[in-house]
């Protein structure tokens, strides 16, 4: 086992996107563990520099991160809703006062703006605390009356430990909608992070454990999804990632019927009808496709706008992402980072080539920046396409970047078959001022979100998770509570 110093996460704050190496091991019983075996080179998505390494987690790592959650959950579970919920919303609070030191670390590691950054730590502590308000109103069933003198009751009990896997879009936030349900459930968590962002996640379980979590109730694994994220099916797998990898998740968990919820991709569509509020809705798109830079599951991904009102819009949408200021996510007044990968931009860019192989106009972007202070970084200029084959790759495939295409149509009928075209069923939105529209669009498109006149917000108190193609499962609500704990029926017969 190789031993190097162990620096804390917190430092990475002071780095500001520079060049720094950091070697933190994984979060086990409480505390960060020197690094140790084969590592993760982690290198900064703007300037290509180092800027640490993590423990590559293997099975007998992840085997003592489940050790430690098994061993702290009988006496978590024991403590009862308020308890725990107290211990979260300290855990929430701590984690707010913390946000400014956590953004350097973020943005050095997984790209986005400080902007960015400091929303995502923030609304991560938005749900932990939704989640601690809500432990004193978890309720299960009770039947007075089944039979004469028999009454039946429902027990929730919590599932164990659970195994929470998140990808790198925003670790930290996808990471809370996990652990606030799980937690106040009674349950204890083993988590992976990707394994280009590990830092924000150590030091975040760092505070919460200092703020109150005891030992073994969280604890984080660094590594591979292959390696350390295939070790870790333990009683419950909510997973948030790609597609393809859902699958294989979901494939391994058959053996031994561990439980899965699956948050998995998208390719939200947004219609805008001849009647909306034009500029509102245009504003709606450019965000909803360009904030994260393009990489979010619930980002949209798809415009549908009426051919009437179709070049006034697409000239809005061109216009804003033209404006987009794109840079290092550190630099004042950067509206749009890097890719958070080569591959992710490579993949992009094969797409958009697919894509345009079949017709569609570029009105905007179309390839990387020409900076020389860019060309270190994975950046692509905001793009817009227009009208390509609706059976391209830009249609059919998540594009989970800053690319956006739009096509016209004749009529509402003929938005909502294109917008239901598709693989996937996570989020979608219509513009319209017309109440019937709105209904209609409501009732008829097949996903788990929609939006009406409203930009892509995800609401705590709404259940959220996607159909067909973009998994099952609800996080978020109340609802996200059915998922961290069984259901158990039980049957009192009076003696008399
Ligand atoms: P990914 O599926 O490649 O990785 C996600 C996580 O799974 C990572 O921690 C990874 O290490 C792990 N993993 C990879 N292979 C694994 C395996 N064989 N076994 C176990 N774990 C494994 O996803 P990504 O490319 O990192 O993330 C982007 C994807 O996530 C996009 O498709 C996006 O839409 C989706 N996403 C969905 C939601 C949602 O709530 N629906 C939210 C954010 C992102």
């Amino acid at each position: 086992m190789s031993v190097s110093h162990v620096v804390r996460t917190s430092e990475l704050a002071r780095t500001e996107g520079r060049s720094h190496e950091f070697e933190r091991g994984i979060f086990v019983d409480g505390a960060v563990e020197p690094v140790a075996g084969d590592t993760l080179t982690i290198t900064n998505p703007a300037t290509g520099e180092i800027v640490g390494r993590a423990t590559k987690a293997d099975a007998a790592a992840v085997d003592r991160a489940v050790r430690s959650a098994h061993a702290a959950q009988a006496d978590w579970a024991r403590r009862g809703y308020a308890d725990r919920g107290a211990v979260l919303r300290a855990g929430a609070e701590a984690l707010l006062e913390h946000v400014e030191e956590l953004i350097g670390g973020l943005v050095a590691e997984q790209g986005k703006t400080v902007r960015e950054a400091r929303i995502e730590l923030r609304k991560a502590a938005d749900t932990l605390e939704h989640y601690a308000g809500l432990a004193k109103e978890v309720r299960a069933a009770y039947v007075h009356g089944l039979d004469p003198g028999v009454d039946g009751r429902v027990l929730r009990k919590p599932l164990g430990v659970v195994a929470a896997i998140v990808p790198w879009n925003f670790p930290t936030t996808l990471l809370a909608n996990k652990l606030g349900p799980a937690l106040v459930c009674g349950n204890t968590v083993v988590a992976k992070p990707a394994d280009t962002t590990p830092f924000t996640t150590l030091r975040l379980a760092e505070i919460l454990t200092e703020a109150g979590l005891p030992p073994g109730v969280l604890n984080v694994v660094t590594g591979t999804g292959p390696e350390a994220g295939e070790a870790l099916v333990t009683r419950l797998v909510p997973f948030t990632g790609s597609t393809p990898t859902g699958e294989r998740v979901m494939a391994l968990a058959a053996k031994g019927t561990k439980r899965v919820t699956l948050e998995l991709g998208g390719s939200d569509p947004m219609i805008i009808c001849d009647d909306a509020d034009l500029k509102k809705a245009a504003s709606a798109a450019a965000m909803g496709r360009f904030y994260n830079c393009g990489q979010a599951c619930l980002a949209i991904k798809r415009v549908y706008v009426f051919a009437s009102v179709a070049d006034e819009v697409i000239e809005a949408i061109a216009a804003k992402a033209s404006r987009l200021r794109l840079g290092i996510g550190t630099d004042e007044g950067v509206q749009l980072g890097p890719m958070h990968t080569e591959r992710q931009r490579a993949i992009m860019e094969d797409q958009i080539a697919r894509t345009l192989s079949g017709g569609g106009e570029v009105v905007a972007g179309g390839g990387r920046p020409d900076d020389e202070r860019l060309r270190h970084g994975w950046f692509h200029e905001p793009t817009v396409v227009v009208d390509p084959p609706h059976g391209s790759p830009m249609a059919r495939e998540e594009v989970f970047g800053p690319a956006l295409p739009i096509w016209r149509v004749q009529d509402f009928d003929q938005a909502i078959r294109l917008a239901n075209d598709s693989p996937f069923g996570l989020g979608s939105s219509v513009w319209t001022a017309s109440l019937d529209r709105a209904e209609r669009a409501a009732a008829e498109l097949d996903c788990g979100y929609t939006w009406i006149n409203s930009p892509t917000k995800v609401y705590d108190e709404l259940p959220f998770g996607g159909v067909g193609g973009s998994g099952y499962g609800k996080e978020h609500g109340s609802e996200a509570f059915d998922y961290y704990t069984d259901q158990k029926s039980v049957v009192v017969k009076r003696a008399t």
